[in-house]
Formats: structure tokens, sequence, C-alpha cells
């Protein structure tokens, strides 16, 4: 799992289910788990900071706060070169799980502006990266969020009786 998956994992880890909000991080046990699986340490102080990074990246991917809310997130990261026989590696230290996360955010802003993104349905609270060509892609899936709006436009316009909306 690379780290656009975990940052990815980590934006949707609050969807909501039969119309239900949930919080895969909302236990503590639970949350811990999911910060090993993604390569944390899974400690109480590293959870917490993972569900705060979490809410701070869903509103900036959302598009309402600023970054200054990830300053703690990244405290205290830095890189160090190490010579290769073909050149230098950089090595971080002091990066932390949600430290690579926030990192990976900012990499994407960068590589792929735009392209992390909320879904378009209203009602999901989950997110997709867009790796397509087009760059179009507006639902989290199209077998899920997709579907049912295409098939509630319908519903409406053949309600309304008006068949060239
Ligand atoms: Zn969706």
């Amino acid at each position: 799992m690379d780290d656009l998956d975990t940052l990815l994992a980590l934006l949707n880890s609050s969807p909501i289910v039969d119309g239900t909000p949930t919080d895969t991080l909302a236990d503590d046990v639970a949350a811990g788990r999911w910060a090993k699986a993604h390569g944390g340490t899974g400690s109480h102080p590293e959870v917490d900071h993972l569900r705060q990074v979490r809410d701070h990246l869903q509103d900036l991917v959302r598009g309402s706060t600023d970054t200054s809310a990830l300053a703690t997130a990244i405290h205290g990261v830095h890189q160090i070169p190490e010579l290769t026989p073909t050149g230098v590696t950089w090595t971080l230290v002091n990066a932390d799980l949600p430290a690579r996360i926030t990192l990976e955010w900012a990499r994407l802003q960068q590589t792929h502006p735009g392209r992390l993104r909320p879904c378009g349905n209203d009602e999901c609270r989950l997110f997709l990266f867009d790796r397509s060509r087009a760059n179009q892609a507006r639902w989290c899936s199209m077998a899920t969020c997709g579907n049912r709006l295409k098939a509630r436009r319908h519903h409406n316009r053949t309600k309304s009786g008006d068949p060239t909306s």
C-alpha cells in the first residue's frame, strides 16, 4: 500500500453507511489497528493526531479551510541526503504516519492539482482521486453514487412529466 492509498483510506474513513455517518477511527482499538496496518505505531497519541489530521484534510479537500491547521502534523520533519552509487537519495526523519499522509497530500497538490476531490454526491462523504485522462470523474464510485444520482434524476424527470429536461 503506497502513501496515496493511505491518504485516500484516511480521507474515506468516515463514510455514510445506509444513511448513517460512521467513523472507522472512532474506536481506539480499531483506530490503532488501522494505524498499524498503514505503517504507523498505533499509539494513542498517534491515533488522536490521525483523527485531527483527517478532519483537517477532509476540510481542506472540500475547500473549507486553509493549511495552517496542518502545521503540527509536519512539525519537526526533515530530510537527510545520502549518497548512493548513482546520486543522492533523501530520507525523511521524524515523519510519523500523520506527517507522511500530510506530505502525500502536499505532493499531490503539486503533481496532480485538483485531482483529489470530494464525491459529487452531497449525501456521500467519500473522496476520489481522479486518474483519468479527461479528469472529469465526479463520483467516488460509478457503481454507487454515479448510478444512484442518475437514477434519481431519471425518477425526477419522469415525475415532473417534462421529457425535454
Ligand atoms: Zn460517493
